[in-house]
């Protein structure tokens, strides 16, 4: 335990080496760590060279003006066109893309030729709407083929697109729209969820108004896909029909090639700790990474089918379903709805329907199956899983365990990806052929990645030792700036220790040098002096067997600067847990990780504040712990969950 970095609480001995038929045939083995680390950029350089470059690049980095990166320079390229075109004319053009299936039933296949024809249509039917290379569209979908045909159309025409969850508000929305003056909105109707349509287009509305869109003109149109089928306002200076303007365009459509740095989007990050910030990434790097590393990490195969649950609202969406699957040729299934829609079984029945190979969901999801009980994915065949992918937040051991055990048949490996949205790509991770992974560490560096764990002073820990996170190099998928503002992108990722990326998380090294990843610096404890991160505590009480889900926060303490508060969801199996519940884990936490985690309160709540990524909002369970008014939830995936929370909680001292 050190005093400057963050304390290592936590012991976990089991260890999964990968099976040996994914050992024998996988497409990343140990030799790519070697090749790497002997030539970091000639690694980077070949991988992207799997692409399909107009005029190849020249050099693979250009770092002559940190933190500002130029990757495959010289080198030009149509982004839709490496993510379909090829596809089509290496021969593949019958191969399905997606297997797109609705909340209420309905399905769509799409193959790499159709995808051609969507893309190719769009793509004209914006440039006829007057959407130029740099111009920004903002694209408010559901999870439908409409949302992937706008974002590579976009990426076609060189233009940047902006997706915002279609789960946020107008005021999220507006601010978006302002920020990057979108030219274009692309919307629907609605989209179903839980059961029932639910509308997008009056949000859209809202947001022009409150932009006072009439006045300052930035968006020119709206182009509203009908999905539901409901009742829309619709004003004829500015909105129209996709099926209209899009169906009726030209299926033929030349893509353009641009320069590897061509912007290609910006998205927001979840805003978990704060106010979201608007992360640009370009074109040739980013999808060198997203395409080689959803390869490498999901071991793809020919007869795969991939399905990834996250949001295309989420930076997963952009990297795992719209651009790496896609640059890499995979089959998908993309799933409009909640997973409990119309039973809890759902998503278990679209595996075995489908086949699904490769499962890529977040530990919020895992842990909600736990608490839903272990009958569920039971009643469906899910041998065909191979590979099971995590991402957003570290997975508890013990959901990692069920993960493997319910889901994986106990033998599919399980990838723990550490990335943000500013990394772009996945930057720490098994590998499923090569690794021999613990529960609830994301283990190694991706090949051709650096990563450090560093003390106050910027110094390597030691093994055994915690704290902060940093990317010592750049890397090909890494964010540019923070959209328009480069001093902001310098202050926030640069300036802590000079000429490395601080990527805000806290981390530690175990005893053979595995990356444990320990939750935000800005939710770090600081209990009677030891600094504690969340993480670890959080997953000693879901080890407990009537625990579903936990957050803990550090609240003022008079005695202690601050004491752990803790918010626990229970599995249905246990019931409301019994009287001695409260006492109960509190002793767990003492008995797990010693007497300084024990929680000065635990209360059991119905719910915790998430954002749309699954990612819990530590910073308004701080304001209830505290008695303050709740801050900024605009990011929040559910708004009402706040008022659940502060009604239904049961709390004892
Ligand atoms: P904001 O930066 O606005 O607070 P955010 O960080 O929640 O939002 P994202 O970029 O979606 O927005 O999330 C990235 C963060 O998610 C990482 O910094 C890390 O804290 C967490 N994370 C993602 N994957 C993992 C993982 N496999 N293990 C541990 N933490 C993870
Ligand atoms: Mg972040």
């Amino acid at each position: 335990m050190t005093e400057h970095g963050i304390s290592n609480l936590s012991h976990e001995d089991r260890i999964f080496s990968p099976p040996a038929e994914i050992a024998a045939h996988a497409n990343l083995t140990a030799e790519a760590y070697d090749r790497a680390a002997e030539d970091r950029l000639g690694f980077w350089g070949a991988a992207a060279e799997r692409l399909d470059w107009a005029t190849p690049f020249t050099e693979v980095l250009d770092w002559s003006d940190p933190p500002f990166a130029k990757w495959f320079v010289g080198g030009k390229l149509n982004v839709a066109y490496n993510c379909v075109d090829r596809h089509v004319e290496n021969g593949h053009g019958d191969k399905v893309a997606f297997h797109f299936v609705g909340e209420p039933g309905d399905t769509r296949t799409i193959t790499y030729s159709d995808l051609k024809d969507e893309v190719s249509r769009a793509a004209n039917a914006f440039t006829e709407l007057g959407v130029e290379a740099g111009d920004r569209i903002a694209i408010y979908l559901p999870m439908i083929p409409e949302a992937v045909i706008a974002m590579l159309a976009s990426a076609r025409l060189g233009a940047i697109h902006i997706v915002v969850f279609g789960g946020f508000s107008s005021d999220a929305l507006a601010t978006r729209i302002e920020d990057c003056g979108a030219k274009l909105v692309v919307t629907a109707d609605g989209g179903y969820r839980r059961g029932a349509p639910s509308a997008l287009k009056p949000a859209v509305d809202e947001a022009l108004v409150k932009i006072d869109n009439a006045s300052s003109a930035i968006v020119e149109n709206v182009l509203v896909v009908r999905r539901t089928g409901q009742e829309v306002a619709f004003d004829s200076d500015i909105d129209l029909w996709w099926h209209e303007v899009v169906d009726e365009s030209s299926a033929d459509h030349t893509p353009e090639a641009f320069d590897a740095e061509q912007p290609l989007y910006v998205m927001y990050t979840s805003g978990t700790t704060g106010k979201p910030k608007g992360i640009l990434h370009t074109s040739g790097g980013y999808l060198t990474q997203a395409a080689y590393t959803f390869w490498g990490t999901f071991d793809l195969k020919d007869d795969d089918v991939y399905w990834c649950t996250a949001d295309v609202g989420w930076v997963t969406g952009h990297s795992y379903i719209v651009y790496g699957p896609t640059a890499a040729g995979a089959t998908q299934v993309l799933y409009e709805g909640t997973p409990d829609t119309p039973h809890k079984g759902r998503w278990w029945e679209i595996v075995a329907e489908y086949g699904v190979t490769k499962f890529y969901t977040a530990p919020t999801a895992v842990r909600t199956f736990m608490k839903w009980g272990d009958e569920i994915p039971a009643e469906h065949d899910l041998s065909s899983l191979r590979i099971l992918g995590s991402v957003g937040e570290s997975i508890n051991p013990e959901a990692y365990v069920w993960y493997r055990e319910n889901i994986g048949g106990g033998t599919a490996p399980i990838v723990d990806t550490w990335w943000q949205t500013e990394t772009g790509a996945h930057m720490i991770t098994p590998l499923p052929g090569v690794t021999d992974a613990k529960p609830g560490s994301a283990m190694t560096a991706f090949p051709g990645i650096s990563v450090e764990v560093v003390d106050d002073a910027g110094t390597p820990v030691g093994n055994g030792e915690g704290g902060y996170l940093v990317v010592t190099e750049p890397w090909p998928s890494m964010l540019r700036t923070i959209w328009g503002d480069d001093q902001r992108y310098r202050d926030t990722y640069w300036s802590r220790w000079p000429g490395y990326y601080f990527a805000g998380d806290g981390a530690k090294k175990d005893d053979d040098g595995a990356i444990w990843l320990l939750g935000r610096v800005d939710d770090v404890m600081n209990i009677s002096g030891h600094r504690l991160s969340t993480t670890e505590i959080e997953s000693a009480l879901v080890s407990h067997p009537s625990v579903a889900e936990a957050a803990v926060v550090g609240a003022d303490d008079e005695t202690t600067g601050q004491a752990v508060v803790a918010f626990v969801i229970l599995r249905e199996s246990a019931g409301d847990g019994g009287a001695d519940i409260v006492a109960d884990l509190r002793n767990h936490v003492a008995k797990e990780i010693g007497p300084i985690a024990k929680p000065r309160s635990v209360m059991v709540v119905p719910e915790l504040p998430k954002t749309r990524s699954g990612k819990i909002m530590r910073r308004l369970l701080r304001d209830v712990a505290e008695n303050r008014e709740v801050g900024d939830a605009t990011t929040l995936a559910d708004s009402s969950v706040m008022d659940l929370i502060s009604s239904g909680m049961r709390s004892t001292s």
